[in-house]
C-alpha cells in the first residue's frame, strides 16, 4: 500500500504558512513504514526540533484504478478515516528553501498516524464533515470538509492519472488551519464530529 498527501488543500493553512494556493492539487507520498505499529506511543525523531501535527480527513481505498474520472471517484472508495501527518517543520523549511524534495520531512517512522476506525461515507455528508484534534485536552485544530480547495473526488481522479490506486491506499487530504508543535508528554485525540478516532501519545 502507499500512503498519498495533498498540502495546501486548505486556504487558511496555506497562510499561515506563507504559502501560495496551487490551481491544482500538490501531492506527495510517505513510506509504508510512516504508520505507527498498533498501540505505540510517537517517538519524536533525533533529527528535527520542531516536529508539527496536521490532523486530516483520510480516505481509504476500496477498489483499484487508474485515470479514473471524476464523475465516477466515489466508487473507489467507502470509508473516511483520520490521521495525523507529522512533520518536521525546520527540515521542510530547509527543503522548500533549497528547491529539494520533502520526504525527509514528511515520511520518518511514525509521521503517518491513521485511526483504527474508518466511518462508511454511507453515513457522513462528505461536503461536511467537521473534525478536530486536541492537544492535552484543548482543542488546537478544527476543520471541514467544506473547506477544502480540492474535494475527495477531485482529489482521486487527479491522483489516479499520475499513479494507479490500489485497494488499502491511504489519502491524506490536507489539514486545516491551527497546526503546531508537539513535545514528549503530550497527548493528542482526534475527532470526527464528536467520536473519537484516535489518540496518539508523543514520547
Ligand atoms: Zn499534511
Amino acid at each position: 500500500m502507499k500512503i498519498i498527501c495533498i498540502g495546501r488543500n486548505y486556504v487558511n493553512h496555506a497562510k499561515e504558512l506563507g504559502n501560495i494556493i496551487t490551481s491544482e492539487p500538490l501531492f506527495f507520498l510517505k513510506p509504508s513504514s510512516a504508520i505507527q505499529p498498533k498501540g505505540h506511543p510517537f517517538f519524536i525523531p533525533f533529527f528535527s526540533n520542531d516536529i508539527h501535527y496536521e490532523v486530516e480527513l483520510v480516505i481509504k481505498i476500496s477498489k483499484a484504478g487508474k485515470h479514473i474520472e471524476e464523475r465516477f471517484a466515489h466508487n473507489y472508495y467507502s470509508q473516511i478515516g483520520l490521521g495525523i501527518d507529522f512533520t518536521a517543520r525546520d527540515i521542510q523549511q530547509e527543503c522548500k528553501e533549497k528547491g529539494l524534495p520533502w520526504e525527509k520531512a514528511k515520511g520518518f517512522d511514525g509521521s503517518a498516524q491513521i485511526s483504527r476506525i474508518f466511518i462508511d461515507k454511507s453515513s457522513l455528508d462528505l461536503d461536511n464533515i467537521s473534525f478536530s484534534l486536541e492537544k492535552n485536552s484543548e482543542q488546537v485544530q478544527i476543520g471541514n470538509s467544506k473547506e477544502m480547495c480540492f474535494n475527495f473526488d477531485t482529489i482521486i481522479a487527479y491522483i489516479s492519472k499520475f499513479y494507479s490506486l490500489r485497494i488499502g491506499d491511504l489519502i491524506y487530504t490536507g489539514t486545516p488551519e491551527g497546526v503546531g508543535p508537539v513535545k514528549a508528554g503530550d497527548k493528542l485525540i482526534g475527532f470526527i464530529g464528536k467520536q473519537e478516532m484516535l489518540k496518539v501519545l508523543v514520547r
